[in-house]
């Protein structure tokens, strides 16, 4: 009772360690989630501040420089306009060309001017914008001052144009100016210029409505902090993409963070679980051997005390000359020698297994005959079978081969499959048979009775120390449980195994088989060493 309260609480505290060890797994695996999820958050965020910083560069800078060139148009001396102008369109490098025109939307005296040397180009230009441009811009609808941009393209050319309406108070007229913005300039200069440093440390293009890359190297679509934004107001028509140089290699550290840790949370929470069973495991395992043991302390003293109150008594008649006749001084002197030998198959067994239980359970290997073995060992029952007038059906093979053996272990094997059989087999005959395989070189020894039999989930328990079943438990019939614990170490140090056919109420066959394990033969006279003899039975 002692014992069962410490247990009891163990296993009661074993759903709950298991239950905390799921609890810190969660906890743990959420934590390394967001902790991944947060980099990555930070890779991301930063990565869109920078983008959107640069596309309001962009924006910034050209609507910049165009306002420095719609405040030098001087309204008041248009006549001046083309000579002052194209002095500075052609200094302006963002700018390609510029277009005045009048409220009738007609490009003023002078009103054209362009930095390319090449007329034709120049021509084809103003004929684009007058046919095809200035019906789609909105310029009725523009506000005063109003800066606006189209970007747009016609045959595969892209174009980006900056529109503005102006007041001329004086001479209380409106104008429109269109400035055309030199894409070459912004692809082939200004964007280098502000994206070089970003590409450095990054992957950066630009690519436009088709998809082509425009600036810079072209970025895999799948990539994972990608940033892609069209530009705001000026270059709508174009994408900024951006995305950090190492990405893959970020991508696959936080892959194999992720798997680590994932790792580490299952191993941690496997030894967490695997450790509670095997403790509970362990200690149920150590407190049923306890019980046994208790039970075999018990059964031992009371074997030992019957056949030595036994002797005592019958020495004593004999001593006091109680006899009234020869027979019964020689059913004494039987009675004697029975529980004498009875006591020392009992010392057997305890000193065999005590050393068993501290491993060093040496057997002395030697050639021997197994079915010599047998018969020996029968000889110890003779008394008690005649006695008890039980039947004892001994099936031997005239001869099989000599194998490698502890013929005082296997002595023990037989004397306690035989004591078993004679005490839970019933009144029936004992059958033991010793048989030799051949083809699989085997010597398999088989005890049979016809009695109380085993049940089936009992039938494995039984090899094991201490355990008697449980239709012995509720009889008087004396035992330590060791036996058979005993034939199976015996019978393992041998290179073989023990097995059970039982059935309850119809008796038991425990067959112990051994390989034939043959001596070395000696260097010399090689023809002196017996070869294998097969068994015939
Ligand atoms: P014991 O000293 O109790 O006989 P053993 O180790 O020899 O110890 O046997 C263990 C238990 O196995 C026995 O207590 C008994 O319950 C069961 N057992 C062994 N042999 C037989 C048999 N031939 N028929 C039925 N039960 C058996």
């Amino acid at each position: 009772m002692r014992i069962f309260r410490p247990i009891a609480a163990l296993y009661l505290s074993f759903p709950l360690i298991l239950l905390a060890a799921l609890a810190l797994a969660r906890y743990s695996y959420q934590t390394a989630q967001q902790l991944a999820q947060s980099s990555e958050d930070s890779v991301r965020q930063t990565l869109a501040a920078l983008g959107d910083q640069t596309r309001s560069r962009v924006d910034t800078f050209i609507t910049d420089s165009d306002r420095t060139l719609f405040n030098l148009v001087d309204l008041e001396n248009l006549g001046q306009f083309e000579k002052r102008w194209s002095e500075i369109v052609r200094l302006s490098n963002a700018i390609e060309a510029a277009i005045v025109l009048d409220e009738r939307l007609l490009v003023v005296k002078g009103g054209y001017v362009f930095k390319r040397r090449n007329r034709q180009e120049a021509d084809a230009f103003l004929r684009l914008f007058t046919d095809k441009i200035l019906p789609v811009l909105p310029l009725a609808e523009l506000s005063p001052d109003a800066h606006r941009h189209l970007h747009t393209q016609y045959d595969g050319i892209e174009y980006l144009l900056s529109y503005i309406k102006r007041y001329d108070k004086e001479n209380n007229r409106v104008f429109f100016i269109v400035l055309r913005v030199n894409l070459d300039y912004i692809t082939g200069t200004f964007l280098p210029e502000l994206l070089q440093p970003i590409g450095d440390r990054g992957v950066v293009g630009v690519v436009n409505s088709r998809g082509d890359v425009v600036y810079g190297q072209s970025i895999r679509e799948v990539d994972r902090y990608l940033y892609d934004s069209n530009f705001k107001s000026t270059l709508y028509r174009w994408r900024l993409i951006m995305a950090p140089r190492d990405s893959d290699r970020l991508r696959a550290r936080a892959e194999r963070r992720r798997l680590s840790d994932m790792t580490l949370i299952g191993l941690m929470l496997g030894v967490m679980v695997l450790g509670s069973a095997f403790l509970l495991y362990g200690i149920s395992t150590e407190q049923r051997v306890s019980a046994l043991k208790s039970e075999f302390m018990s059964n031992v003293s009371h074997e030992l005390k019957t056949p030595l109150s036994l002797i005592r008594m019958f020495g004593e008649l004999l001593m006091l000359g109680k006899v009234k006749t020869p027979e019964k001084g020689r059913e004494y002197a039987a009675i004697i020698t029975r529980e004498a030998e009875r006591l020392s198959r009992l010392i057997d067994n305890v000193l065999d297994f005590s050393r068993i239980e501290r491993g060093k359970a040496a057997y002395e290997m030697k050639p021997g005959d197994l079915a010599e073995v047998v018969e020996r060992a029968l000889d110890f029952f003779r008394y008690r079978l005649e006695r008890e007038g039980r039947q004892l059906e001994v099936n031997l093979p005239p001869s099989v081969p000599t194998s490698m053996l502890d013929e005082n272990a296997l002595t023990l094997v037989v004397l306690n499959l035989v004591d078993n059989a004679m005490k839970y087999g019933g009144t029936a005959p004992i059958a033991v048979t010793l048989h030799y395989d051949d083809r699989r070189r085997e010597l398999l020894l088989s005890v049979r009775d016809q009695g109380m039999g085993i049940a089936p989930d009992e039938q494995r328990k039984v090899f094991e120390r201490f355990y008697r079943t449980r239709t012995v438990r509720n009889t008087n019939i004396r035992g330590s449980g060791i036996g058979l614990a005993l034939v199976k170490h015996i019978t393992e140090a041998h290179g073989g195994r023990v097995s059970v056919v039982s059935a309850p109420g119809q008796g038991s066959t425990f067959t112990v088989t051994l390989p034939v394990r043959e001596p070395s033969p000696p260097v010399e006279g090689a023809d002196d060493v017996e070869s294998p003899k097969v068994a015939h039975g």
